[in-house]
Parts: C-alpha cells; sequence; structure tokens
C-alpha cells in the first residue's frame, strides 16, 4: 500500500494538479507542421521548469525539429542506490483539425462532464503530468522517491518518432535503467487497468504505377492503352484471397501463435461484439475468415490500402486516363515479422503481378518492428498491482493493433523490456475532434504511478 501521505498529498492538491494540466495543454505542440516548433520548444521548456522545480536535474536535447526532454533524480531526492525506471512520455499532439468539429477550442482546455477537453489531453500530456506529480507527492511529503526516475519526453511521436532509433542508439549510456515504462496507452475498457504484452508493428509504403507519358484523353486513347489506375486496382485486390488471407509470398512464415496465457486472458476481457459492431458502424468482416476479432486485431498481420492517387477527382466529369497512379499501402506485422523481410515479399508481389504497359515502384515511408512481452515477468506483476491498488480493479493483459515504435527500440537497443501502460479511456477520442481525459483517471493515473515506483523499487530486475 501507498504511504498514507502519499494519498493524501495528491487528494489535497487536486486542483493544482489540474491547473498544471491545462498550462501544458494550452501549448500547440503540433509536431507535424513546422509552424509550431516555437510552441513545441516552449512546452519542453516548461515540462522541464516543473521538474527542475522538484530537483531533477533535466537537459533538452536538441534532436531533428524538437528537443527530447531527459530529467533525472538526483541524489537530493532518490536514494543513489536504488533502481532506476525509464519512464517514456511525449508531449507533441497531432493537429486538431476539423477544429469547426470541437464544442471547445482544442487548446482552450475545459472541463465538461468530469472530463478535460483539449487536443492532448488524453494522448499524452495527462499521462505525462500524472507521473510528475506522483513524484512531487514524494518529493513534498517524503522528501525522496522509492527508486531513480529518469523522465524521457519526445516531442515528435505523432510524426512516428523518426530516427528515434539514432538517439536511443547514441544515448543508450545516458538512459541505461533497471526498468522502463512507456506511458502513452490505456485501459481496455473503463474500469479494466491495462498492460499491453504486444504491439503491431508497421511497415508503410507506396506503390506508383507509371504509364504514358501524360495524362491522356480516355476517348482517343482507352482501349489501347492500358489505364495505370484499373492496374493498381487489380494488383490491390489480387493482394488478398477469399478468406481474406495476404496472399504475399510467405506472409505468413514468421508469425508467431499468442501465448496460452493470452489466449485464456482475452476470452475473458469485457469485450463484446456487437457493442464493437456498434461502435465502428459496420459489421467487422474484415481480415481472415477463420480467426477470432481480437486475434484478428492484435495477434495477426494486415494489409490494407489506405489511399490512392491519380487520374481525375474534381468536381464532374473529366475524361483523362490518367499518367500513373499511386496507392498508399500499409502493413501491420505481428511477432516476429521482420520489415524488410516483408517489404522482399512486397516488391516480389509486385514483380510477379505487374502487367505490361505500366512501370511499377514502391517507395518505403516508415517502417517499425512489432514487440512482444513475457506476460508473465516480475515487473509487470508489480506495474499490475499498483494499478489495482490505485483504480481498485484487476489489471488485464491485453494487445494493441496499432503501432509505438518506441517499445521495440527500448527493449532492442536498451535491452530492457519496457512496460506499455497509461490511463487513457477508449472513448478519449485521441486523434479526433474533442479529445478529452477523465479527471477521475488524470487523478488515478497520478496515484498509480506513485504505487508503480513503490513497487517496482522492490522489484528484481528480470534478466
Ligand atoms: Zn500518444
Amino acid at each position: 500500500m501507498l504511504p498514507k501521505e502519499i494519498t493524501e498529498y495528491l487528494s489535497s492538491h487536486r486542483t493544482e494538479h489540474l491547473e498544471q494540466l491545462f498550462e501544458l495543454l494550452r501549448f500547440a505542440s503540433i509536431s507535424s507542421q513546422s509552424a509550431h516548433e516555437a510552441d513545441s520548444r516552449a512546452c519542453a521548456e516548461h515540462i522541464a521548469g516543473l521538474l527542475s522545480g522538484l530537483g531533477f536535474s533535466t537537459e533538452l536535447r536538441p534532436w531533428r525539429t524538437r528537443p527530447i526532454l531527459l530529467a533525472r533524480s538526483t541524489p537530493d531526492i532518490a536514494p543513489p542506490e536504488a533502481p532506476t525506471v525509464l519512464v517514456y512520455a511525449h508531449y507533441d499532439v497531432q493537429p486538431p483539425d476539423p477544429v469547426e468539429l470541437w464544442t471547445s477550442p482544442p487548446f482552450e482546455p475545459t472541463v465538461r462532464e468530469g472530463a478535460v477537453y483539449a487536443r492532448g489531453a488524453s494522448d499524452d500530456k495527462g499521462l505525462l503530468l500524472a507521473a510528475i506529480n506522483a513524484c512531487e507527492a514524494y518529493i513534498r511529503t517524503i522528501g525522496k522517491l522509492p527508486m531513480n526516475v529518469l523522465f524521457f519526453f519526445e516531442g515528435e511521436e505523432e510524426i512516428g518518432s523518426p530516427e528515434l532509433e539514432d538517439f536511443i542508439t547514441s544515448a543508450a549510456d545516458d538512459l541505461k535503467s533497471d526498468f522502463a515504462i512507456v506511458l502513452d496507452l490505456g485501459f481496455f475498457a473503463p474500469g479494466a487497468p491495462t498492460i499491453l504484452t504486444g504491439l503491431r508493428g508497421l511497415v508503410y509504403l507506396e506503390l506508383t504505377l507509371d504509364g504514358p507519358s501524360v495524362d491522356l484523353h480516355s476517348g482517343q486513347h482507352g482501349g489501347a492503352v492500358l489505364n495505370p489506375l484499373n492496374a493498381l486496382a487489380k494488383m490491390i485486390a489480387g493482394m488478398h484471397d477469399e478468406d481474406g488471407r495476404v496472399t504475399l509470398p510467405g506472409f505468413y512464415d514468421d508469425v508467431v501463435e499468442p501465448s496460452r496465457v493470452e489466449l485464456d486472458q482475452w476470452k475473458s476481457l469485457p469485450f463484446d461484439e456487437a457493442e464493437y459492431a456498434e461502435r465502428v458502424g459496420v459489421e467487422p468482416v474484415g481480415g481472415e475468415r477463420d480467426r477470432p476479432l481480437l486475434q484478428r486485431r492484435w495477434s495477426r498481420p494486415t494489409l490494407g490500402c489506405n489511399g490512392i492517387i491519380g487520374g481525375y477527382s474534381g468536381q464532374g466529369a473529366k475524361t483523362v486516363l490518367p499518367a500513373s497512379a499511386t496507392a498508399k499501402i500499409s502493413m501491420r506485422l505481428v511477432p516476429n515479422q521482420r520489415p524488410d523481410k516483408v517489404l522482399a515479399a512486397f516488391d516480389e508481389f509486385v514483380a510477379d503481378h505487374t502487367p505490361t504497359g505500366v512501370k511499377a515502384s514502391v517507395r518505403v515511408l516508415s517502417r517499425s518492428r512489432p514487440f512482444y512481452i513475457r506476460p508473465d515477468s516480475p515487473a509487470i506483476t508489480a506495474v499490475g498491482d499498483a494499478m489495482r491498488e490505485a483504480f481498485g480493479a484487476e489489471t488485464v493483459l491485453a494487445r494493441a493493433g496499432g503501432s509505438v515504435p518506441i517499445s521495440e527500440l527500448i527493449q532492442r537497443i536498451l535491452k530492457i523490456d519496457p512496460i506499455p501502460t497509461g490511463f487513457a479511456l477508449p472513448d478519449d477520442n485521441i486523434h479526433s475532434p474533442n479529445e478529452r481525459f477523465a479527471l477521475e483517471q488524470f487523478y488515478g493515473g497520478a496515484v498509480a504511478s506513485a504505487a508503480i515506483l513503490k513497487n517496482l523499487a522492490q522489484t528484481k530486475r528480470n534478466s
């Protein structure tokens, strides 16, 4: 159990902590827009100020366009001989567009119906601050943290953490830790604190078919010249068979089935297919026909077309035979698929299926590997117990279909199994208009973070 002064401090400082959250949310730290570089820097400096005020030694490492903030507990605020936990979060946010769909302005935080509404409230500033508030509670009451804390906050997560691998590799000595928490995720369902044992990787590419040297008149040349859009559509359609399986050669060769522990856990999760269908507004019939829905979302790889560019897409008719056609295609990868191997399979498919009359080229936009941790480590138990203590409900093990590249990078480069978790709720509208973070989750998140520090301090590092 947490010391009483910690929980009392956190409950008596809710107003101050909410005000801190408001301040953080007012920075439009949008990483995809260069016009907001100064806002991002100001946001990072603001967080550094909060942490140095608590006695952390802080450092803003210049990195690409948004600095990375490293803040380390000093001997004044943590026992030097205690283990270290690296806590990752990000201070950048998605663009708020379409702004007109927001009930209140995205960078003017507002409380309604028990939640803070603002861009970044749930992804990821509310989580980031909850962890800082937990440290504040220890430092302002007992005077010391139970263990050393190294905060690692980046500002380019929402654009895919480009080149973060280079940063972690070059800073590996500074990032050395005993444990790591990736604080950028959430509950599987309200009342179900969650640890993620797996995340899918991602390969994103553009496939272009070039045909005639210029756009042609489809009346004069249609029937003689192959239409690149038609050819592209046929190729994309050929990437799945009748049963929803991906047809790239060897695509499933390295796929590992989930462990028995996980499969049993998934069966008992509060998940209702009909409710899910209601939420997405359509019957969920994608993916491999013979697989249960959660497996299709979490432990099976996918291939999907995310957009097609070519020809005429303005108002009304224009009879054009396009010079080229491009498809944006992404693949979600699962353990133990490797991006380079999957890309080679994609190239092979393209080489075998490109018809005469067009020339194909593939441009890779991003790649990240899938991530997986064993579901039974002492660190998972420590974090799971802390979440239960804070939220009064059993912690569940789940996976997520999305990609959070940082987890895999920490595991591969720093050789620590990080624990992806967080306090967001599924209906927080992250990346959408009216993003929100429930106050209960924010306050509970600070208690949980405090309990995580206490529990991990007493946990043997699994190696
Ligand atoms: Zn995030």
